[in-house]
């Protein structure tokens, strides 16, 4: 083999994802891209909004413009502007030097965790969990355990304490969620801090938690409360792919909270982190996003078709709790397999990943991030695929 040994499962398991997607592309070419429902994709698709395409338009205009290397760990004046804004958003003292500009969510995550772990430790997940969880695990050594969730896929406090070893570095939460739209109330993660605090206690070394938040701004009438306000040893990572809809231009920050323990020898960490991975996160999107603190998408967007969504699944008679952010939902699986029920959607021309890619055999994830008219034209489809899946299962047994 050419490749070395640890990226072949990696491969193969890409090789499968990179399979469905094919698979969506020829449906779509064989059927009309009008006739496919394709839910399988977390793409923002609302517009950025005009406010920061007018920053942008202004800022490629000046001559001064500068498209260098910036600070490894942002230039000062975005991150003053961060830390001016996330003061007043969590009610804390934050100065600049506690946050570093990073390529999205992903690459504050990835900073983050190679700043904090040593080979072989672990990160604990509740579960289901978003999949690049395991990708950033991998670049660090870590290994991921996973905490079961609720029957609302809210935190099972219970399941986190037996799931923290001697072992544990890192706590990691994703709230809003991706896939389950869940938000954490402010009395489970004042329950979370609280836990953290005891067990680092117990095995006599500090775990932190590490809140993925780039869903933030994308709640339905739910306040995202601050975890910050739970547990002092945190670190925030955030990104302006959804808030603003730039997943393609990879920017966003990590934002550590002033009291924790070692917070700047881990701020410094971070920062040689970003160096070895990308050098700086990208130039002109770190001067934009800095004019627009505050300013999000259209919210009122998702929230109708989260609603139309539920509607339609109702009617057709899924299972499925409402998403309280984000825009996925996160329905039971009508069968027990939840990759063949995905399968029989497909023959409907319907799109959807299996809970199974999320730690959570038995659901399926639907994106929202689509067009209305997906969501309109697909209630026959969703009827067939469950009146489908349940005959083929009556017809097997
Ligand atoms: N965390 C979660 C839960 C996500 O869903 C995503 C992207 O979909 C990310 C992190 C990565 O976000 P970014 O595009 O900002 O790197």
């Amino acid at each position: 083999m050419p490749i070395a040994n640890q990226m072949i499962p990696w491969v193969e398991s890409f090789s499968m994802v990179k399979k469905m997607f094919e698979e969506g592309a020829r449906l779509k070419a064989e059927y009309g891209d009008d006739k496919v429902f394709d839910f399988s994709l977390g793409n923002p698709d609302v517009l950025a909004p005009a406010e920061f395409k007018q920053v942008l338009r202004k800022l490629v205009e000046r001559e001064s413009t500068g498209h260098g290397y910036t600070p490894n760990s942002g230039f000062p004046a975005v991150r003053q502007a961060v830390a001016d804004y996330l003061s007043d958003e969590y009610g804390l003292g934050i100065t600049p030097e506690l946050i570093i500009m990073t390529a999205g969510a992903a690459g504050a995550l990835t900073g983050t965790l190679k700043a904090l772990i040593n080979p072989g430790e672990e990160i604990l997940v509740p579960e289901p969990y978003f999949l690049g969880y395991q990708h950033y695990a991998f670049n660090t050594n870590a290994i991921i355990k996973t905490a079961a969730t609720d029957d609302r896929f809210h935190l099972d406090l219970k399941a986190i304490r037996a799931g923290i070893s001697e072992k544990t570095r890192v706590m990691l939460i994703n709230s809003p969620n991706n896939p389950t739209g869940a938000i954490y109330s402010a009395d489970e993660l004042a329950g979370l801090g609280a836990l953290l605090e005891e067990a680092g206690k117990q095995y006599g070394r500090r775990i932190y938690l590490i809140s993925d938040e780039p869903y933030r701004k994308i709640a339905y009438g739910v306040t995202v409360p601050s975890v910050f306000a739970a547990y002092a040893h945190t670190i925030v990572v955030n990104s302006y792919s959804k808030s603003l809809s730039l997943a393609g231009e990879r920017i966003g920050y990590l934002v550590i909270h002033p009291k924790a323990e070692d917070a700047h020898q881990i701020i410094a960490a971070a920062e040689v982190a970003n160096t070895m991975l990308y050098v700086n996160a990208p130039s002109l999107f770190q001067q934009a996003v800095a004019q627009v603190q505050g300013v999000s998408v259209d919210i009122s967007v998702y929230r109708r078709r989260r609603d139309m969504l539920c509607r339609i699944l109702a009617e057709a008679g899924y299972e499925f709790q409402i998403p309280e952010g984000a825009f996925y939902l996160f329905p039971k699986s009508p069968i027990p397999d939840d990759v063949a029920f995905v399968g029989i959607l497909a023959d409907e021309l319907i799109l959807a990943v299996p809970g199974t890619a999320f730690g959570a055999p038995g659901h399926f994830r639907l994106s929202f991030a689509v067009p209305e008219s997906t969501i309109s034209g697909s209630l026959a489809g969703f009827r067939q695929g469950l009146e489908r899946s349940i005959a083929d299962q009556r017809g097997g047994q």
